[in-house]
């Protein structure tokens, strides 16, 4: 016993090193807050690409874990050089790629007090007050949106999740069976995001037929198309499952027809989720909520707060119109959690999904709508859809080719050459020129076998000012390899 009191004073003396003092406590807020603000007014004069930033021979030395403790100092400008300089900066107005990342500073108090306070945002007994305002930004969403009564959601880390989240709730609210996965059918576009074919995946349905539905020039569904295909199948003997809008597709920005959709899918039983990871926010304008008339007939919806509501990468949302399936999909049982039940006034997070100890992400997100005001979303929305025009405008007179008007905020783009390959080589080079100048960052893609450049507007930070570097860089960088002899 006497061993074991003096050991115990022996651990005891260091493992109280973990919590810091007073005085250990200023001196690092004091460089991370310093170190934060300068990154903040830094960010104008940052590359978007730091092709070189990385330096894989003193990685380990840098970064490698010790059993000595390191001072605040060294540690932060280790994790710069290592880890925030290199690759992508997607916190500048002028990174106008893939989906635009967010990263509010509102947010990064939020999730500071969510760390400190460490509330348990799991279960409503465990924090009630965490959970209603999670639930209170699902119902708000999820109003915003068109849902009204017993729907029911949950703030996911993304919008994969959610998507994940979505379909194995369809999978298990239209009482699917393993024998009949083959007979199964599910309907996309081919502008689906990855993300809905890798949950169909992992929610097992891989044995499902999987159909693309044929599109529009604007890359959106034709109904009559969804229609004719479905009854086809209904006569050889297969089983419509479900289909999948898009409220924004990742690649354009095309809004599918919800409203024709939705009728098909209620004719035929089929489950209807809609994707608004990316689009979804748009619903805050008087444009985009007319747009996405028929959303509110959906079944269950995804939304990315850290696409449109700029908030930093980690928060989607999975809305579910009756919250019993969602509940049905995600319940649990354990005995270690007995002191949990009849706690039940609110859903909890953790009967909602496949969580139980999570981040307390709502208050990132409850943190910058409130101190910002809804108004001041709203208002940014406003500007990336009016910004994405005047892209499009004005990227024609600079010679450029361009897809159709953007309905949400991405534009595409192309200098075209006549020829098709030399045409694609040619706007490939000049993505990279753009790329690696690290004035504005662009993205591409490639339909039916064409490339094209994209604009992508959705940063907080993007305003007329950038777009017109995008507009300085294309003209600069495709008269260069115009002179170029080998275009
Ligand atoms: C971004 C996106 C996703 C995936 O969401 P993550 O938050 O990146 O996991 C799914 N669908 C669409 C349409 C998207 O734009």
């Amino acid at each position: 016993m006497g061993d074991t009191l003096k050991d115990l004073e022996y651990f005891e003396k260091i493992s109280r090193n973990l919590e810091m003092t007073t005085h250990q406590k200023a001196e690092a807020d004091k460089v991370v807050f310093d170190f934060a603000q300068n990154f903040i007014n830094n960010i104008p004069n940052q590359k978007t690409y730091e092709a070189n930033g990385y330096d894989p021979d003193n990685f380990d030395a840098q970064i490698g874990l010790n059993e000595e403790a390191e001072d605040i100092s060294t540690l932060l400008k280790n994790i710069d050089e290592q880890s925030f300089k290199p690759g992508l900066n997607p916190t500048g107005g002028t990174y106008l790629a893939y989906i635009p990342g967010g990263g509010m500073y509102a947010s990064a108090l939020g999730d500071y007090l969510a760390a400190v306070t460490n509330k348990f945002a799991g279960l409503f007994f465990a924090s009630p007050g965490s959970v209603r305002i999670e639930n209170t930004l699902v119902r708000w969403t999820g109003n915003l949106l068109g849902y009204t009564g017993s729907f029911g959601g949950y703030l996911s880390s993304g919008g994969s999740i959610a998507n994940l989240t979505a379909i194995s709730t369809a999978r298990w609210a239209k009482k699917l069976k393993g024998k009949d996965y083959e007979r199964t059918v599910i309907y996309l576009s081919e502008q689906s995001h990855h993300s809905v074919e890798k949950a169909i995946r992992l929610s097992g349905l891989n044995e499902c037929v999987v159909r693309y539905l044929p599109l529009d020039e604007q890359y959106r569904i034709i109904p009559s198309a969804l229609a004719e295909m479905v009854q086809a199948d209904v006569w050889a003997g297969l089983i419509p499952f479900m289909t999948v809008a898009n409220a924004g597709s990742t690649n354009v920005g095309a809004v599918d027809p919800m409203d024709a959709m939705a009728e098909i899918c209620s004719k035929y039983n089929m489950w209807f989720h809609v994707d608004a990871a990316y689009g979804g926010y748009f619903a805050l304008t008087d444009y985009g909520k007319n747009l996405f008339k028929g959303i509110e007939k959906s079944d269950s919806i995804t939304i990315d707060p850290h696409k449109g509501l700029f908030l930093p990468y980690g928060t989607g949302i999975a809305l579910v119109k009756d919250v019993k399936a969602l509940r049905e999909a995600n319940e649990y049982q354990a005995s270690y959690l007995q002191d949990t039940e009849g706690f039940d006034m609110e859903y909890s997070p953790a009967e909602l999904s496949p969580e139980l100890s999570k981040h307390y992400r709502g208050l990132r997100m409850y943190m910058a709508l409130k101190l910002h005001g809804v108004s001041a979303f709203r208002a940014a929305l406003n500007e990336k859809l009016l910004l994405s025009r005047y892209f499009h405008t004005e990227v024609q007179k600079l010679g450029f080719n361009v897809g159709p008007e953007p309905e949400l905020s991405v534009s595409i783009y192309r200098m075209n050459l006549g020829d098709l390959e030399a045409s694609n080589a040619f706007n490939k080079a000049l993505s990279l020129a753009i790329q690696y100048a690290g004035k504005a960052y662009v993205s591409s893609t490639t339909l039916n076998g064409v490339f094209w450049l994209r604009c992508a507007v959705l940063s907080f930070r993007s305003h007329k000012v950038h777009i017109d570097i995008l507009l300085e860089e294309l003209k600069v960088h495709s008269e260069q390899l115009k002179a170029q002899s080998s275009f």
